[in-house]
C-alpha cells in the first residue's frame, strides 16, 4: 500500500480511510516477527508533541498515524494536502474487531477502569457474533509489567490500547515486540464509549465537527486540556502549518 504522508505543525499524519487503516492493520498482523505501533492523533496530542522532541519522535517514528480528530483533517487542508478522511480510533477498533470475524485476526484490549475492556468487548460480541477478542486487562496496574503474561498467554495479534497519550504508546514500544504482537494500537477513551460508560456524541454533532464540544459537555473537567484546541487552531492559522 501506498502511504501517502503529510505534517501537522511538525508531526506525521498518513492520509488513509478508516477501511485503508483496518486493512493495514490485518496486513501487519501477519508478520509476529515485527512490531508496529500505530498512533491515532488528536489535536491534543499535536500540541503536546510539537514542542517535545521526545513525543514528536514517538508519533513521527510510528508505522502509521491515522487522524483521529477532525482538526487534523482541517489543518492538513491549509498545506493543500488534505486528509481524505477522519479515522478515528474508535471506528477503526470497531471495524477492526468486526473483519476479525473473517480473518480471524487475535484481538486484545488493554487498558481503561477495571471491568470496562471486558465490558467493550462483551457488547462487541454481542455485536459482532464469531469476533476473536482473546482477552481483555485493565489499566490501573502497579506495576508495568503487570499485563505482561495476561497478554503473552492470550497471545494476540493485534493489541488496543486505551491508557492515554503518551503512556499507551510508549507501553506498546517498551512490551510490543517482547511478546510478539505485530500490532499496537493507541485508542484513549475509545473502551470507555464502547462500554456504554461514557456515550459519544451524536451523528450529526460528529459530522459538524463538534465531538470534542460534546465531550466537554460530558467531561467538563477536561476544560483544561481542552483549551488546547483553539490553541492549535490559533497556532495552525498562523503558522499557516508551514512548519
Ligand atoms: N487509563 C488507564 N490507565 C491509566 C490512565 C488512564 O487505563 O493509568 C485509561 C482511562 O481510564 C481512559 C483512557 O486511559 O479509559 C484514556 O482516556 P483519555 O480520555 O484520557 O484518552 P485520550 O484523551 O488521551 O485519548
Amino acid at each position: 500500500m501506498n502511504l501517502k504522508k503529510t505534517f501537522v505543525l511538525g508531526i506525521k499524519v498518513h492520509d488513509l480511510t478508516k477501511s485503508e487503516v483496518v486493512e493495514r492493520i490485518n496486513e501487519l498482523a501477519r508478520d509476529k516477527s515485527k512490531s508496529n505501533m500505530i498512533v491515532t492523533l488528536g489535536t491534543e496530542m499535536i500540541m503536546a508533541a510539537k514542542n517535545d522532541s521526545s513525543l514528536k519522535e514517538l508519533i513521527n517514528g510510528a508505522e502509521l498515524v491515522c487522524a483521529d480528530g477532525i482538526g487534523v483533517v482541517w489543518a492538513s487542508g491549509l498545506r493543500g494536502e488534505k486528509i481524505r478522511e477522519r479515522a478515528a480510533g474508535i471506528e477503526v477498533l470497531e471495524e477492526t474487531v468486526k473483519s476479525s470475524v473473517t480473518s480471524g485476526r487475535k484481538i486484545f484490549f488493554l487498558g481503561a477502569s477495571p471491568g470496562i475492556a471486558e465490558k467493550a468487548a462483551e457488547r462487541l460480541r454481542l455485536k459482532y457474533p464469531g469476533c476473536n477478542i482473546c482477552g481483555t486487562y485493565h489499566g490501573y496496574f502497579k506495576d508495568d509489567s503487570e499485563p505482561f503474561e495476561h497478554i503473552r498467554k492470550a497471545s494476540p495479534d493485534i493489541l488496543f490500547i486505551a491508557l492515554g497519550f503518551p503512556k499507551q504508546e510508549k507501553w506498546y514500544l517498551k512490551y510490543g515486540s517482547e511478546l510478539g504482537v505485530p500490532v499496537g494500537v493507541g485508542v484513549g477513551g475509545s473502551f470507555d464509549v464502547l462500554s456504554g460508560k461514557l456515550d459519544r456524541a451524536p451523528e450529526w454533532m460528529r459530522k459538524m465537527g463538534l465531538e470534542w464540544f460534546y465531550r466537554l459537555l460530558r467531561e467538563p473537567s477536561r476544560w483544561k486540556r481542552m483549551l488546547s484546541l483553539p490553541l492549535f487552531v490559533l497556532e495552525v492559522i498562523f503558522s499557516g502549518n508551514k512548519k
